[in-house]
């Protein structure tokens, strides 16, 4: 197959609907990202979507590695997921009534992730984790939780809080709209910074409900942890009484099937997952420890609910792409292998690479494009400084990168038919429907869009 057409490519009916979008839409999008801000130009809007391929209103065709920001694990429109949705549809809707896919998903999802002991179904990742928060100071009888600058846990208004650069102290909301007695009880530590959190730790003695945290972050871009951090996280929440959330909305069934915790060996007392999960509809869940989510009601005190949680199509095309996923034991080592081949395409251009599995994110790091001086081979300690410069280890260190830089690769990119995030602090997906033939050319791409 070709890759998409090019330079001068035509966006007639996209930039038609687009103008129309923004008269009835704020910013014409239903979801910030989409809009383009970040790199400029316009969106492009999406006629249909297969495999690894994405199809414009004006028929020029991507390869796509957002991937619907990461459910698309088996590219888009799978033929069994398709069929199973297409199956069940005809059952009907909805029913807000329980159904034999509910358990049957729970039991996967437990399977998966044993830690799972108990589960429930919502429907986006925003719900989960706020559900998760809820019943994890419902579960402790306290009030305040950490979070991390930099990791993104939905829209709900507790969880709006990032913080500037460095530790805050005080809590400050990222939205308007949020009142700032909510975020009073959201305190940020610093990703990768063990100091910053056992200093809230102290600060807030017996007031801490939970630490949550994308066990890898994806948000920033990609962000792996540390060695030993999400240990630290594990046993400094244990002394205090706390419990520990993995928001695994991205992880979760991306890193492994069985999430962060088979990837990184870690176990958390609650689990968020969406996402993959849903295998592309709106279903999200969260759960864990049963004495914790034996506080849900009906079961316990703490409120939770949704008309349309575990809604019967959504659990459908979340059971058989899980399915697949079981199934076909060797898409992980597939996925996580041609990440690897574009980690290698963006290194040689300089850019600074994280990745974890089939997550990647390349930073243009400052400096990226300044040659190594041959002639003046610097010394051991000084090698090691620079490089520790060029690792984006936190959000302060990503926002040190050169967005414009960022812009001109994402549109160079795309006017060659690839489509990715259009945003620094995304990540790259990989999904199982990337052949490597598809990876080689997009590898020849990121050396044609990335020069120093
Ligand atoms: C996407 C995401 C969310 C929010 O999920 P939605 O379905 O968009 O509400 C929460 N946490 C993480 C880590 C995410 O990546």
């Amino acid at each position: 197959m070709d890759a998409g057409k090019g330079v001068g490519m035509n966006t007639t009916k996209s930039q038609q609907l687009f103008h129309k979008a923004k008269e009835l839409i704020p910013g014409g999008v239903n979801s910030p990202v989409r809009a383009f801000g970040a790199v400029g130009g316009q969106p492009f809007f999406v006629e249909y979507a297969q495999g690894p391929w994405i199809v414009d209103a004006d028929g020029n065709r991507y390869v796509d590695y957002v991937c619907s920001w990461g459910p698309g694990i088996l590219g888009h429109a799978h033929p069994r997921v398709i069929e199973a949705v297409k199956k069940v549809c005809e059952n009907g809707l909805t029913f807000g009534a329980p159904t034999a896919g509910e358990v049957e998903l729970s039991e996967i999802i437990r399977t998966c992730v044993p830690d799972m002991e108990m589960v429930r179904l919502v429907s986006s990742g925003t719900e989960a984790v706020m559900s998760a928060v809820r019943v994890a100071r419902g579960y402790t009888g306290r009030d305040k939780i950490i979070k991390f600058a930099g990791n993104y846990h939905g829209h709900s208004d507790g969880l709006l809080v990032k913080a500037g650069s460095g530790l805050m102290t005080q809590s400050v909301p990222d939205s308007a709209g949020v009142p700032e007695d909510y975020a009073a009880n959201t305190l940020t530590a610093v990703y990768n910074d063990e100091e910053s959190v056992r200093k809230l730790m102290e600060e807030n003695n017996g007031q801490i409900a939970a630490i949550v945290v994308e066990p890898v972050a994806a948000n920033m871009g990609v962000v792996p942890p540390k060695d030993g951090f999400l240990k630290f996280l594990r046993n400094i929440t244990e002394e205090n009484d706390a419990l520990l959330i993995f928001d695994e909305v991205i992880t979760g069934f991306r890193l492994s099937l069985g999430g962060a915790t088979e990837y990184t060996g870690v176990h958390a007392d609650l689990h968020t997952f969406g996402k993959i999960v849903g295998g592309g509809m709106p279903l999200a869940a969260y759960g864990g420890r049963r004495d914790i989510m034996s506080c849900v009601a009906p079961l316990g005190p703490v409120y939770q609910a949704g008309t349309l949680s575990g809604n019967p199509v959504a659990v459908t095309a979340g059971i058989t792409t899980l399915k697949i996923l079981m199934e076909d034991t060797g898409i992980y080592e597939r996925i996580d292998r041609r990440a690897a081949k574009l980690e290698e395409a963006f290194r040689e251009t300089g850019l600074s690479v994280n990745r974890a599995g089939s997550l990647l994110s390349a930073f243009f790091v400052p400096g990226w494009n300044v040659p190594e001086r041959k002639e003046t081979v610097p010394e051991a300690k000084e090698q090691e400084r620079r490089a520790e410069e060029r690792n984006v280890e936190n959000y302060e260190d990503a926002c040190r990168c050169d967005r414009q830089a960022f812009a001109d690769y994402f549109h160079k990119m795309l006017a060659q038919g690839i489509y990715v995030a259009p945003s620094q602090f995304e990540a790259m997906f990989v999904s199982d429907a990337h052949s490597d033939e598809l990876i080689d050319r997009t590898c020849e791409a990121i050396r044609k869009s990335i020069k120093a």
